[in-house]
């Protein structure tokens, strides 16, 4: 039902095939206008000579007949042959030389479109990655862009070439006798009927084998991918899961067998009526001749030329009409993500972020029914450090993401000096804010660059709003930059992917941390990254933070109290709700959650 859904939406504000061409094409004329000219007079080129061709035939055939009767000289007879001769030889080279003009244009497409997929992907609105319906798309997009490539250049053969062919063909049947017009139209039909069928067949075997492909590949997975392995091996559940494995391939492999047979029958069946066609424009060209109708020429000519007319008419449905069916649902994937929701914003003068407002601000994420913030009502001065408090779910991470305007709220305002958060540019919104998220990345590369990430512009730049450098930034997160395992210092490559060496979770954190007291900031969000590390150590991290943090507008979430207490303020969290505000005596005085919660945790700090 998802699928159905995603499909009619798909439809919806999809591109048509011209408007897929014309992108591609312009893509292509950025870099390459002279093959736009070049390419297209090609392919008509030969698409008219291949139908020259048989003219040539004719031709030759006719001064052979002549030279018979004897009315034609033997030289002219051996130039229309050698020309009969070279002919094919030429259109061979000529396709060649167009072919690889047509490669040249369109890999030069084809790099400009995966560049534009990529800036999309940094403009796209960040909530939309919540989606997971989008996720898919993201993903599809990418396997779009050669679907586009492969619709577009059979759009193209067929328009320019194989139409100008078969049609000049047409013409030159017609001219020599209407009624061959008419077989001709005739042998288009089992391949229309053969087109529909195999599709339809495909279509359904597809929809009954897809259950069975998920589950084999799912098998699959739990026998060799790295996340199942351990277990796997323990329990020594191979055998188990090659059982199922074989079992669901072996009815995909059924199912396609049985299709595969049955298509084959019907294309047998078809291909006969075809025969039929063919035979019959031969007998027909015959009995026109022995009519005197038509010449000898003309009959050889066109004997000798059906063969080719037949299998480019084959090819047509086959090769280009197949490639625009099977490929065009896929390269809509492409324009689709296009088009995702971007950001409006245009203000672009920086923010002095003197006063952050929340007025009745409420948030959802997209797919769910509840909200994740109700009705809520902030304001933040510079400077101040606040903690966020409250349980699992209850909505800190979230205010997190609004109050860096990573995400915008679905009612209320949320205003920056006076300005509305979705009129600002992201460049200006996210300049000079830093952040460690709760499910901070680990990046596969060295310490320092594991460090310098979150501000890739620094190097070169002297100015630096209050930059630290990377040992300050690892030093006041508390990495352990002495250890032994550093075998390189800061340039030990970590992680198990390209041979480094993998950090505990701890150690992970504190570089995450680092990482985002590196990027120059004046206002910084640390939403519990230090779950693996122990409270009084976090506590211990907190105090430092709070520390270089002074004159910054600084957030930090946490469900441990003891590192609280450092704030010039604490919120308290419930359900989307914050349910009370104050200093840390304020709220110990208050009969509520916060001191509860502090009692229940206080053995942590003993
Ligand atoms: P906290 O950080 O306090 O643990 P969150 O802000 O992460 O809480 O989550 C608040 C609420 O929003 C929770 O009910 C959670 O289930 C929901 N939520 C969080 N992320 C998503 C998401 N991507 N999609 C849907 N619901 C979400
Ligand atoms: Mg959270």
């Amino acid at each position: 039902m998802g699928k159905a859904k995603v499909r009619k939406q798909k439809q919806g504000n999809g591109a048509g095939l011209f408007a897929m061409a014309a992108h591609m094409i312009a893509m292509g004329a950025k870099r390459k206008p002279l093959l736009l000219l070049i390419f297209p007079l090609l392919m008509m080129g030969i698409g008219l000579a291949t139908t020259g061709n048989t003219f040539i035939k004719q031709y030759f055939f006719e001064s052979v007949e002549g030279l018979v009767k004897g009315n034609e000289q033997v030289s002219v007879v051996l130039i229309y042959g050698a020309v009969t001769a070279m002919f094919p030889v030429l259109l061979y080279m000529l396709r060649q030389l167009s072919n690889f003009v047509m490669v040249a244009f369109f890999r030069t497409a084809e790099g400009f479109m995966g560049k534009e997929l990529n800036e999309k992907a940094a403009r796209i609105d960040p909530l939309v990655y919540e989606d997971n319906r989008f996720l898919d798309q993201i993903n599809k997009a990418y396997m779009g862009l050669q679907s586009v490539g492969d619709v577009v250049v059979s759009m193209i053969v067929l328009v320019l070439n194989q139409s100008v062919y078969i049609i000049s063909m047409a013409v030159y049947l017609f001219n020599v006798k209407p009624a061959l017009l008419i077989i001709f139209c005739i042998s288009f039909v089992p391949n229309i009927i053969g087109t529909v069928v195999r599709k339809r067949m495909y279509a359904k075997m597809e929809h009954q084998a897809a259950p069975y492909r998920r589950r084999y590949e799912y098998f699959e997975k739990c026998i060799c991918s790295r996340e199942y392995v351990k277990e796997t091996r323990l329990w020594r559940s191979e055998g188990f899961f090659k059982k199922m494995y074989r079992k669901n391939l072996r009815e995909c492999t059924r199912l396609d067998w049985q299709t595969s047979k049955h298509v084959l029958f019907i294309e047998l069946g078809l291909r006969c009526l075809t025969l039929t066609g063919y035979v019959g424009t031969i007998v027909m060209l015959f009995y026109f001749m022995s009519k005197g109708e038509v010449g000898v020429g003309v009959f050889a000519a066109i004997f000798t030329s059906l063969d080719q007319l037949f299998s480019r008419i084959n090819e047509l449905f086959d090769v280009q009409i197949g490639a625009i069916g099977r490929s065009y649902g896929k390269a809509q994937n492409f324009f689709d993500f296009l088009n995702l929701p971007e950001r409006q914003g245009q203000l672009e003068e920086p923010l002095k972020r003197e006063i952050i407002e929340l007025k009745k601000v409420s948030f959802t994420y997209p797919g769910s029914d509840r909200p994740a913030l109700e009705n809520i009502n902030l304001t933040v001065r510079k400077g101040e450090t606040i903690a966020i408090v409250g349980v699992n779910g209850s909505g800190k991470s979230t205010l997190t993401r609004l109050l860096t305007g990573l995400y915008l709220p679905a009612s209320g305002e949320l205003l920056i000096d006076g300005k509305h958060v979705s009129e600002i540019s992201p460049k200006a919104l996210y300049r000079n804010v830093s952040a460690v998220f709760q499910r901070y990345q680990s990046y596969k590369m060295t310490v320092a660059e594991n460090v310098k990430i979150s501000e890739t512009g620094k190097e070169g730049t002297a100015d630096g709003a209050g930059n630290m450098a990377v040992e300050d930034s690892l030093e006041k997160a508390d990495f352990p930059t002495d250890s032994e395992k550093l075998s390189e210092g800061l340039d030990t490559m970590l992680g198990k992917d390209f041979g480094g060496i993998d950090l505990s979770g701890g150690q992970w954190q504190r570089l995450a941390i680092a990482r985002g007291l590196y990027r120059a900031h004046d206002m910084i969000v640390l939403d519990e990254p230090t779950a693996a590390i122990d409270p009084l150590e976090e506590a211990d991290i907190y105090r430092k933070f709070a520390e270089i943090s002074r004159d910054k507008t600084a957030f930090i979430v946490t469900h441990r109290l003891g590192s609280a207490q450092i704030a010039d303020r604490i919120i308290v969290m419930d359900s989307g709700h914050i349910v009370d505000m104050g200093t840390h005596e304020e709220l110990m005085r208050r009969e509520g959650r916060y001191r509860e919660m502090y009692h229940a945790q206080a053995k942590w700090y003993a």
